[in-house]
């Protein structure tokens, strides 16, 4: 396929060259000619932005043969096997509105206790991406707070992850730039959207003039006609917390299409994060979002693959299967994948590194070929 330039880009998504230009700036740090090739991944982000889903044209290669194969199989579902699974909550809003805090506050409280300990190693200490709480009984599974570009990104690249989005605004700021930013991020990605009103244990908490700044950005609670529920909330008190969780549970519950996954399928999701590490080798979190994926799977994931040879919960126990909506650590990949890329859980090793090392050749075909526009800072530096 031809490269996207700025000027086809600007073609079709009908923004101004000037205008692309200037957002290509602001997102990549280096500047663009109009006949410039433009990252599809950075492309398709902008064009997200304008509600537009660019798509290459598929390339009808053996890869995608092989790959379409299990694409379709993660998307078949008997519905007689498939079950209700945990919804995927992510938290969005302005900086120091309480989303680290409140998911702390959730974690808590509603945290899957274990009487195993953990025997991952150093892995309590790291950084979770992802976890579950439950509540009666109901799992959810949280992720922790990208930020709204990341969570953009990550649908860029057709990683629909989240089910649903909580728009924390501090009743005390009421709404900033990146709550407006965060609920349309939200609303472009087609999620379910719950407010949570926080800090309203602060003296200086004005719910009301909140509400009304939101109900102005159209998120109407049921009794406005909208479909969009409001909790009050303190992170730090831990009231409206309980509520929460049970508006997550509800809004899970009708969702549409349903939360609904086959957990006899073999697994298939998205890598949140990967890192090399030090004793394990490549450790991946995963989200399982079809299927169940098993200690001893063969997995293909971006241009990375292996067995999986050891796998963690959420909290760095060892353990054999997981199911859809839940987290986990792996080891054994041969290299570290990039977070977003899709795995799937395929037959053999051959099929694995075999699509595996076409996609290597080919991104670094790309990477090679591609052209390098100059950094802003090489040309401030120049002039
Ligand atoms: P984030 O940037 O959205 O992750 O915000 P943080 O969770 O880091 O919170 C920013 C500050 O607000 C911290 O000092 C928190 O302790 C405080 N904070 C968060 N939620 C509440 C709340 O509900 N009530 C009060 N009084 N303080 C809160
Ligand atoms: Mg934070």
């Amino acid at each position: 396929a031809p490269p996207i330039t700025v000027r086809s880009l600007s073609e079709a998504i009908g923004m101004k060259v000037g205008e692309l230009s200037k957002r290509l700036v602001k997102e990549t740090n280096k500047l663009y000619a109009v006949n410039s090739p433009v990252e599809f991944e950075v492309a398709e982000l902008i064009a997200i932005e304008k509600g537009i889903t660019l798509k290459l044209k598929e390339r009808e290669t053996a890869e995608s043969k092989v790959l379409d194969k299990y694409k379709k199989r993660a998307e078949e579902m008997d519905p007689a096997l498939a079950v209700t699974r945990p919804p995927i909550v992510t938290i969005m809003g302005h900086v120091d509105h309480g989303k680290t805090t409140l998911l702390d506050k959730i974690r808590q409280e509603y945290g899957i206790k274990s009487d195993v300990v953990s025997t991952e190693a150093g892995g309590i200490t790291q950084v979770i991406r992802a976890w579950q709480v439950e509540k009666d009984g109901n799992h959810v599974t949280f992720l922790d707070t990208p930020g709204h570009e990341a969570f953009t990104k990550m649908r860029a690249r057709g990683a629909k992850v989240t089910d649903i989005v909580v728009i924390v605004v501090a009743a005390t700021d009421g709404v900033m730039p990146q709550t407006e930013e965060a609920i349309s991020h939200a609303k472009a990605a087609d999620v379910d959207i719950i407010v949570a009103i926080n800090k309203i244990d602060m003296p200086n908490a004005n719910v009301d003039k909140t509400r009304r700044q939101l109900y102005q950005l159209e998120l109407l609670p049921d009794n406005m006609g909208g479909d969009v529920p409001f909790v009050e909330t303190s992170a730090t008190t831990g009231q409206g917390i309980s509520e929460l969780l049970e508006q997550v549970l509800l809004v899970a519950e009708l969702a549409d299409p349903p939360l609904k996954a086959d957990p006899q399928h073999p697994g298939s999701g998205t890598c949140l994060e990967a890192y090399q590490d030090s004793d394990e080798g490549v450790k991946a979190t995963l989200i399982v979002q079809q299927g169940t994926l098993h200690k001893g799977d063969i997995l293909l994931c971006g241009s990375t693959f292996g067995r999986v040879r050891a796998m963690y919960n959420d909290m760095g126990v060892q353990i054999d299967e997981a199911g859809p909506s839940t987290p986990v650590k792996v080891t054994g990949l041969d290299e570290v994948p990039d977070a977003d890329d899709p795995f799937y859980v395929v037959e053999d090793l051959s099929t694995a590194r075999e699509i595996a090392e076409v996609r290597k050749s080919s991104r670094q075909r790309s990477a090679l070929s591609s052209f390098t526009p100059i950094s802003l800072d090489t040309f401030n530096a120049a002039k």
